[in-house]
């Protein structure tokens, strides 16, 4: 960094503490370290400085400073991101801006059935005040225990009730939200209706912090289903998995709130990695299917998804299939869906994607991903899962360490390639970060481009929000 940089970035940072107070101010190494690497330390990089604001108009302070000053600031929320977007680049000139100790619960009405949280509020903390309050905030995925509700909406996440709840986007009713000068938007109304204009909120939601910052949400809440039903079933083929999930859907309807297929090579994975994870039926198929219903009522559910289970094994649908007895067996069911991640990575780098397309065109693309083999090195193993009831895969590909970065690019763009013919999504539910921008945009429309553009010169005009993320103007 050139002096007169140096000496503004000082400025900045002296400004900053008279404004937060000296310790929300962490410049010494030891400090940034954890903000400057993501969960799984899978991307790096290093910060000027890690900012940990207390409220909005502390937010709203350093939003200011930050452009008197022409400082880049990342937001942050748990850093559980896994495109790269909440992570400083590498020039240790920008500042990470974290959310963490924005966590409190404002308000919660169960009759409105709405919640009023910052953004710094853990998933986890969110879910159980609903519970508390005799509601249930349906957002869900593996990371609640370190995922931030501000980086939640920001990345507009999916998780594994998207089948009946929707994304976080459809579960967001207001926010609030500091903008790139350092004014504040009150748009925390929690009204379901509300007609009167552009839907402003939604610009921010999926922005991954590149149009302003979030401070604090209104949540929509929904009635605690009492009886959960969680069913794990053998098949042979995705051909398979998709009919049981079409029939599935003509019985259940809108009570499936997930419906998981993993396959068999990381299943096995999970049982031999994961503590105390055991298979839940003995049968090994190419396949299993994960599926959760829930309704209402106490009880009733099971009879009905047990004679349903029963239809699809007589119709050589599924080869076996069990129901969770137990809490404990239900955890060991989620346990296994859940750790595909934490299992494979004990054996080498995981090259990770998500990918959507279509319900119908799944099994072509696991068919042509399955006739790589003899094309791609025999190291590579592949290991699909995921949501296929949203049709998102999550395409993992297991390669020894040392080639990751050789393999990195080829294997992702292939499978990008095969996504894109069957009209799908290479980012489903992770959001575009740095990791995917020069994927995603090179195969959008240009007119998407140019009107994302126009909104990021709109509301950033002079790139300090996340640059580098999501768009580059400089690039068009
Ligand atoms: P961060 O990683 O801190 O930030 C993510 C992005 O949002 C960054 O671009 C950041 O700059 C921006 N941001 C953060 N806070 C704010 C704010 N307050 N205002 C503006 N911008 C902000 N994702 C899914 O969708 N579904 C899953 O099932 C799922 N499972 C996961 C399982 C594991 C084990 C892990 C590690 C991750 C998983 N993820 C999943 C990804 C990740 O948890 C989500 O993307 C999550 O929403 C990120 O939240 P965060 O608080 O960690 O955000
Ligand atoms: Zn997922």
């Amino acid at each position: 960094l050139s002096n007169s940089t140096e000496a503004n970035a000082s400025a900045f940072l002296a400004a900053c503490r008279a404004a937060i107070g000296e310790s929300q101010v962490l410049t010494a190494e030891g400090d940034k370290h954890r903000f400057e690497r993501d969960f799984w330390n899978q991307y790096r990089g290093r910060a000027a400085a890690v900012l940990r604001p207390g409220a909005t108009e502390e937010v709203a302070r350093i939003a200011a400073l930050a452009a008197a000053h022409g400082i880049a600031l990342v937001p942050q929320g748990g850093n559980t991101g896994l495109v790269n977007g909440g992570v400083p680049d590498a020039s240790g000139a920008e500042v990470v801006l974290s959310l963490e100790r924005m966590n409190k619960v404002r308000a919660i009405d169960a009759s409105g059935d709405h919640m009023i949280v910052e953004a710094g509020c853990v998933l986890d903390a969110v879910q159980q005040a609903a519970a508390e309050a005799g509601r249930f905030f349906p957002l869900a995925m593996g990371s609640s225990g370190s995922c931030r509700i501000g980086g939640n909406l920001s990345t507009n996440a999916g998780g594994i009730n998207v089948l009946r709840y929707g994304m976080a986007r459809d579960l967001v009713l207001g926010l609030e939200v500091v903008l790139a000068d350092g004014s504040v938007l009150d748009l925390l109304r929690p009204l379901r209706k509300d007609n009167t204009g552009y839907d402003l909120k939604q610009l921010f939601i999926g922005a991954e912090g590149t149009l302003g910052i979030i401070t604090a949400a209104a949540l929509r809440l929904v009635a605690i289903p009492r009886e959960r039903v969680t069913a794990w079933l053998a098949v042979e083929r995705p051909e398979d998995a998709i009919a049981l999930f079409k029939r599935s859907r003509d019985s259940f309807g809108e009570l499936i709130s997930a419906f998981e297929m993993l396959c068999a090579p990381g299943v096995e994975l999970a049982v031999a990695e994961l503590p105390n994870v055991q298979r839940p039926v003995e049968r090994r198929t190419p396949w299993y299917v994960l599926m959760d219903v829930a309704w209402m009522f106490e009880s009733g559910l099971r009879a009905r998804v047990e004679a349903t289970l029963a239809e699809f094994l007589e119709a050589g649908l599924c080869i076996d299939g069990a129901i969770a007895e137990t809490e404990a067996q239900r955890a060991n069911m989620w346990r296994i869906r859940e750790g595909q991640s934490e299992a494979a990575s004990k054996h080498g780098y995981i090259i990770r994607s998500d990918v959507t397309v279509p319900i119908a065109e799944i099994p072509k693309l696991l068919s042509e991903i399955d006739s790589w083999r003899g094309r791609i090195p025999d190291e590579v193993t592949v290991l699909p899962f995921g949501h296929v009831g949203d049709g998102n895969l999550h395409v993992n590909f297991l390669v020894p360490a040392p080639r990751a970065q050789e393999l990195y690019d080829p294997l992702l763009e292939r499978l990008y390639d095969t996504v894109d013919r069957l009209r799908g999504s290479i980012s489903a539910e992770h959001g575009i970060g740095r990791a995917k921008r020069r994927a995603v945009w090179a195969r959008k429309p240009g007119a998407a481009l140019e009107l994302s553009a126009r909104i990021k010169r709109a509301l950033d005009p002079s790139n300090r929000l996340n640059p580098g993320v999501v768009i580059d103007p400089s690039e068009l």
